[in-house]
C-alpha cells in the first residue's frame, strides 16, 4: 500500500447536516487572541489554514451579547450587525480555498465576569464557577436565570445565529462546555433549580436541547449546527439508565444537532501540555460517543502523526480530526500528508505558548511556527518565503533555536549560509533540556529544522567549531548573524524587586552548571525566580538521579507562570510524587554551605534551612563577548567586508524559545533591512455607517 492510500481515508468528504467538509481535517474553534478589533489579521490567520488543506475552519469563542464578556481576555462577537462584516472578511477568505467556515457561539455564563458590561453574569443558580482557582476568581457573583433570562439568552443565541448566516458561516455552534453557560445545566452542583431545568438529567439537558433548536430554526436549512461538549466530569458520575451521566446525555441529545464536537472539561486537561501527556489523550473520555449517535464526531488530541489519525477513524473513534495547536503549528499539515510530504510536517511540541498568548490576551504565538500571527501583520506566509536577487555569504554563529532558525530562514531565501556550533550537537539549550523529564517532545523543534536544513545544498553546517572574531574575520562573510544564546546568573532580587548582586560559594549552581554535568552534592536547594518550567523540572530531574531536593520561590506557586500555558496544576503533582517540598513566598538571601537563609516576602521573617548545595534558577544574561570583541575590532571587520551584525535570539534578549524562534526568523527574513528591520503592520477595526464598511 503506497503512503498515499494509507492514508486516502482523511481525505474522504463527510456530511454535517446539509453541508458537507471537504475532508477529515477539522480546525475545531480555538482562541487565536484575535478579537473583531483585529479582523485582517484574524482572517489571514484562519484563511492559512484552509489554504493549508484543513476542511472546516472555525473562529474562537464568539460571545452572543454582552453579558458574556470575558474582557480583558480576547473573544470574538455578533452582537449586533456591525460585527458581520468583521466575521465576513474570514469566511470568504476561508471559502476561497474551498473549506466550510465555523462559528463558535458561546455564553460564558458564571464563568465570564463581565469585567466592562457591568451585567451580572448568568448562571442556572447563582453559583460562580471556579470561584476559589487563580485567575477565575472575582468579587461579584452570578444571579440565577429566571424566565426573561431564558428567553433573551434563546433570543440571543438565535440572533447570533441568524447574523453568522448573514457572515458566511456554513457551521453555527452550541456551546456547552468548559464551565459555560450550557455546561453549567448540565452539572447538578451548578444547576440547583427546582422548575424543568434542574433535577434529573432530562431536564438538566433541557436547555441545550433548546439553544440546539433554536439555533436550527434560526439558520435555516442550509447550514450546519454543532454542539460542543465536555464529557470528563459527566463520563465519571454512574448514570440511571446509561453507563454515565456523559452516556445519558450523548443519547438524549443524540439527533439534535448535525455534530458532535467533543472536548474535556477544563483548560489543563482539554489543552494539556506534552509534559504531562501524549497525543490522543481525550480518548478515554470520549471514545463512546459514536457507539451513542449516527451524527459525525469531531474530537481532538493534538494529533500529529497520521498513522494516529487514521487509527481514530478506523476504530470508529472519530470522523473529523480535529485540531487546534497541531493547526497553529503547522497550517500545511492535510497539505504535506496528502501530498506523502511527513517529515515537512512542522509537528506541534505540546508547550501550549499558544495558550498563553491567549491568557496574555494576545494574539496567538507558536514556538514552532513563528509566522503564527504574522500572516497579515509582517506578511509572513508559513510555506513561501521570496527569494533574494542576490545572494550574500551569511555566516550564522550558534546551532540553538535561534541559529538554526536563521539559518533555514535565509538558506530558503536563498543566501549562501555557514552555519557554526561550538558543542559537539546542535540544539544549544534544548541539547539539554530535552533530556529533562517531560521534556523529550520539544525536541521537534530541532528535529524539523535540522531535518530542513540538512537537505540544502546552499548551507553548510559545522559542528564542534566554536568561532572568535579571528575566525570571523578570516572568514570575511558579507554579513554576520550572532545566535550564542544566553546563560543563567547568580544574581538574586530583593523584597523590592531590585537587583541584590550575585550569590557566590563553591556549592551554588545554576541550571548551565547542570547542563554540563555537574550533580549537587548532598540536600539541594532549588531556588526559582525565573517561573517558568526551567525551576520546577530541574527539581523533578535531580529528584529522579536521588539528590534530596527543596523547592523554594518568592511566587505563589511553583514554576508560577505555568499557569499560562496550563501546566501549574500538573508541575505541583509532579514535585509532590518525586517528594519535593514547596515553600513559596520567600527569597533567598544567604548561603554558608550548610544553611540556606530565606526571607519570607511580606513579613520579612527568617527560615534557616540546611542544605549543601542550591540552584539559582533566576536571570539570564546575553552571551555577548562576541559582539563586544567584534566592536573592539571595527576597522578590521569592515576591511573584511562584513557589511552588517545581527543579533538574534537569547543574546539579543533571553526569553523563551518561542521568542528565540521568532526573532532568528525575523533577521533572516529581514537581514538586508538593517536597522529599519520590522515590516510590522496596524490592524484597525471595521466600523459600518449606513451599512457601509469603512
Ligand atoms: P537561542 O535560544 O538564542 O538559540 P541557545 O543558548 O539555545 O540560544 O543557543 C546558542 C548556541 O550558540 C549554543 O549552542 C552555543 O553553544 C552556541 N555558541 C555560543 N557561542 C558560540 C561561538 N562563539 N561559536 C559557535 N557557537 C557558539
Ligand atoms: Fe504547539 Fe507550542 Fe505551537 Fe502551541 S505554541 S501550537 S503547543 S508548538
Amino acid at each position: 500500500m503506497t503512503q498515499h492510500s494509507r492514508y486516502e481515508v482523511l481525505f474522504e468528504p463527510v456530511r454535517i447536516g446539509p453541508v458537507t467538509a471537504p475532508n477529515r481535517f477539522y480546525q475545531v474553534p480555538h482562541a487565536s487572541g484575535m478579537t473583531n478589533a483585529l479582523p485582517r489579521v484574524r482572517a489571514a490567520f484562519r484563511e492559512m489554514k484552509a489554504e493549508g488543506g484543513w476542511g472546516v475552519v472555525c473562529t474562537g469563542a464568539c460571545s452572543i451579547d454582552p453579558s458574556s464578556d470575558d474582557a480583558p481576555l480576547p473573544y470574538a462577537s455578533m452582537w449586533d450587525d456591525h460585527d458581520i462584516r468583521a466575521h465576513a472578511l474570514m469566511t470568504e477568505a476561508v471559502h476561497r480555498h474551498g473549506a466550510l467556515a465555523g462559528v463558535e457561539l458561546w455564553h460564558g455564563g458564571a464563568s465570564v465576569m463581565n469585567r466592562a458590561s457591568r451585567m451580572p453574569p448568568l448562571s442556572p443558580s447563582g453559583i460562580p464557577w471556579m470561584s476559589t482557582h487563580v485567575g477565575f476568581m472575582g468579587n461579584g457573583r452570578p444571579k440565577s436565570m429566571d424566565r426573561r433570562d431564558f428567553r433573551a439568552v434563546l433570543r440571543w443565541q438565535a440572533d447570533a445565529a441568524r447574523r453568522s448566516r448573514s457572515a458566511g458561516f456554513d457551521i453555527v455552534y452550541v456551546y456547552a462546555g468548559m464551565g459555560y453557560l450550557g455546561y453549567e445545566f448540565l452539572l447538578p452542583e451548578y444547576n440547583g433549580r427546582t422548575d424543568a431545568y434542574g433535577g434529573v438529567i432530562e431536564n438538566r439537558v433541557r436547555f441545550v436541547r433548546e439553544m440546539i433548536e433554536t439555533t436550527k430554526d434560526a439558520v435555516g436549512k442550509d447550514c450546519g449546527v454543532a454542539l460542543r461538549i465536555s464529557l470528563e466530569e459527566l463520563r465519571r458520575r454512574p448514570g440511571r439508565h446509561g453507563e454515565s451521566e456523559a452516556h445519558e446525555v450523548i443519547s438524549l441529545l443524540a439527533d439534535c444537532p448535525d455534530l458532535f464536537d467533543v472536548k474535556m472539561d477544563s483548560s489543563p486537561t482539554d489543552c494539556s501540555a506534552s509534559r504531562f501527556s501524549g497525543e490522543a489523550s481525550h480518548e478515554p473520555v470520549i471514545d463512546f460517543v459514536k457507539r451513542l449517535t449516527r451524527k459525525p464526531v469531531v474530537g481532538v488530541g493534538r494529533f500529529t502523526s497520521p498513522d494516529t489519525m487514521v487509527s481514530q477513524i478506523r476504530r470508529g473513534i472519530l470522523d473529523l480530526i480535529g485540531g487546534a495547536r497541531p493547526s497553529i503549528a503547522d497550517p500545511f499539515l492535510p497539505r504535506k500528508i496528502r501530498d506523502g510530504r511527513l517529515d515537512e510536517i512542522r509537528e506541534c511540541i505540546g508547550c501550549n505558548i499558544c495558550i498563553s498568548s491567549w491568557h496574555d490576551s494576545v494574539p496567538v504565538r507558536c514556538t514552532q511556527n513563528p509566522t503564527a500571527g504574522e500572516e497579515w501583520r509582517r506578511g509572513w506566509h508559513p510555506e513561501r518565503i521570496d527569494r533574494v536577487a542576490r545572494a550574500d555569504r551569511v555566516l550564522v554563529v550558534g546551532g540553538g533555536p535561534a541559529g538554526l532558525e536563521c539559518a533555514l530562514t535565509l538558506g530558503r531565501r536563498g543566501h549562501q549560509v555557514t552555519l557554526v556550533e561550538a558543542a559537539r550537537a546542535f540544539g544549544g539549550r534544548l541539547a539539554f533540556e530535552t533530556r529533562l523529564p517531560g521534556l523529550s517532545t520539544w525536541g521537534r523543534v530541532l528535529d524539523y529544522r535540522l531535518g530542513r536544513l540538512k537537505l540544502m545544498t546552499n548551507v553548510e553546517m559545522f559542528l564542534d567549531s566554536p568561532v572568535g572574531v579571528d575566525e570571523i574575520i578570516e572568514w570575511a562573510p558579507d554579513r554576520l548573524v550572532i545566535a550564542t544564546g544566553a546563560r543563567w546568573t547568580r544574581m538574586l532580587y530583593s523584597p523590592m524587586e531590585l537587583p541584590a548582586g550575585q550569590l557566590d560559594h563553591a556549592q551554588i549552581f545554576t541550571p548551565d552548571d547542570i547542563a554540563a554535568g555537574r550533580v549537587p552534592d548532598g540536600p539541594t536547594l532549588v531556588f526559582d525566580f525565573d517561573n517558568y518550567y526551567m525551576g520546577g523540572v530541574l527539581a523533578e530531574h535531580l529528584a529522579g538521579l536521588g539528590v534530596q531536593v527543596a523547592y523554594v520561590t518568592p511566587a505563589g506557586h511553583a514554576s508560577a507562570w505555568t499557569i499560562m500555558s496550563n501546566e501549574l496544576p500538573l508541575v505541583h503533582r509532579a514535585l509532590a510524587q518525586r517528594r519535593v517540598p514547596v515553600t513559596t513566598l520567600h527569597l533567598l538571601t544567604t548561603f554558608d554551605g550548610e544553611t540556606a537563609t530565606l526571607k519570607q516576602l511580606f513579613t520579612g521573617d527568617e527560615l534557616r534551612l540546611a542544605c549543601r548545595s542550591i540552584v539559582i534558577v533566576g536571570m539570564r544574561v546575553p552571551r555577548g563577548e562576541l559582539l563586544a570583541a567584534l566592536q573592539g575590532r571595527e576597522q578590521e571587520v569592515a576591511a573584511a567586508g562584513i557589511r552588517s551584525i545581527e543579533r538574534a535570539g537569547d543574546t539579543l534578549a533571553p526569553g523563551a524559545i518561542v521568542h528565540a524562534i521568532h526573532s532568528g526568523h525575523l533577521v533572516g527574513r529581514e537581514l538586508e533591512l538593517g536597522d529599519r528591520m520590522s515590516s510590522y503592520r496596524r490592524d484597525f477595526p471595521i466600523v459600518e455607517r449606513a451599512g457601509v464598511a469603512v
